[in-house]
């Protein structure tokens, strides 16, 4: 395990967690920011990046991803450690300090912890095949990090939404063929999408398997040999890929969090709202994870809860210094050494 030693633990880079580490850092407290996502903003980048938000003080409206790009270089001048695609999985308490481990086999060493958890881990929803887990990072991807690993091979995209057929019509430019399986003749995705599928349906870069349903994924050390599917009388149809790519959406899990011994309430974490301490010392809960009397989910709630989360920390990471309020207009942007 790979240890990190750092102040506060911030598990969760959606918006609250992001300007978490700016309220931190104001106070001098340096921070790292966990998620299991492969990119930082949570709700607003992974389901909603391209949509107007208006609720946001002082801008009229603000495009979600835009949101997410401001609040990332707010935060540049404390240099949080940012660890991506892992699961804060256990939390062990060891004298009045914590120690964090994730997915990733990072240990985290820190004072206090502020879980900005939203609705608990995001994940790809995967397709009911037995033994998926053998192929999964090798031939089996729920996102694409690197297109030119499919460039002159046969790929296999199911799923009926933007992301299937964007991905599908991306991938067709450089993949030798794409096979489009989706279990309904009619698409969620954008009509203009659909149509372009269509179109290279008929260049034949992509055939479209519809309606199938996926039946078994046959291979051997993570290799794919062939998908096997089924039309709706049961019919089995055999494609023989190199990769394939669900895209299933994404759901989201409190899975650990369950586990740390945390007062949990209709599947939010209770805190109090003068601190935005749970039942647990040390360990905060801010943003669409917590809850109290008249909590609203609102990114701008999440604003505060961070600011009130930030400073309740103070103590217990300079326990020997007392803590003056100060405007920003008066220290302007703290800097961590
Ligand atoms: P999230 O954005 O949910 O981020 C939490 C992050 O924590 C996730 O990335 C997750 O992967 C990560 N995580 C969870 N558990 C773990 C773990 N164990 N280990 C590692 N990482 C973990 N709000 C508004 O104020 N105005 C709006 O107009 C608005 N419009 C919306 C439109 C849509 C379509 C949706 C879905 C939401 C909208 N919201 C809006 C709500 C807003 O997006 C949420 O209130 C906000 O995202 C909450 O931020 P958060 O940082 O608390 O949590």
């Amino acid at each position: 395990m790979k240890k990190i030693p750092t102040d506060v633990l911030i598990i969760g880079a959606g918006p609250v967690g992001l300007f978490t580490v700016f309220q931190l850092g104001q106070l001098g407290i340096r921070s790292c920011l966990v998620d299991c996502l492969g990119e930082i903003g949570g709700q607003c980048s992974a389901l909603y990046p391209e949509k107007p938000i208006y609720d946001i003080p002082a801008y009229p409206n603000i495009k979600a991803i835009e949101l997410v790009k401001n609040l990332e270089k707010q935060i540049k001048p404390f240099k949080p450690k940012i660890l991506l695609d892992q699961k804060v999985e256990k939390i062990d308490e060891i004298n009045k300090s914590f120690e964090i481990a994730t997915s990733n086999q990072n240990l985290i060493q820190a004072k206090c912890i502020i879980i900005a958890a939203g609705n608990g881990a995001f994940g790809p929803n995967k397709p009911p095949i037995e033994g998926i887990d053998q192929f999964e990072e090798k031939t089996i991807f729920y996102n694409v990090k690197n297109k030119q690993l499919f460039d002159g091979k046969k790929l296999a995209i199911a799923g009926g939404g933007d992301s299937a057929a964007d991905w599908a019509i991306e991938l067709s430019k450089t993949a030798e063929k794409i096979f489009f399986i989706h279990r309904r003749n009619k698409l969620r995705a954008a009509p203009n999408s659909v149509k372009k599928l269509f179109d290279l349906e008929k260049e034949k870069k992509i055939e479209m398997v519809i309606p199938y349903q996926l039946d078994s994924v046959i291979g051997i050390n993570g290799k794919i040999n062939c998908i096997n599917l089924r039309d709706l009388d049961g019919q089995l149809k055999k494609i023989e890929v190199d990769y394939f790519l669900p895209f299933y959406g994404l759901s989201s899990d409190l899975g650990p969090i369950k586990k740390w011994e945390l007062q949990i309430e209709k599947n939010l974490l209770k805190v109090d709202q003068s601190t935005c301490m749970t039942s647990r010392e040390g360990i905060f809960a801010i943003g669409d994870i917590c809850n109290y009397p008249g909590k609203l989910k609102l990114i701008l709630t999440g604003f505060s809860e961070a600011a009130i989360a930030s400073h309740a920390c103070y103590n217990k990471v300079f326990p020997e210094k007392v803590l003056h309020f100060e405007y920003s207009t008066t220290k302007g942007i703290t800097n961590l050494n």
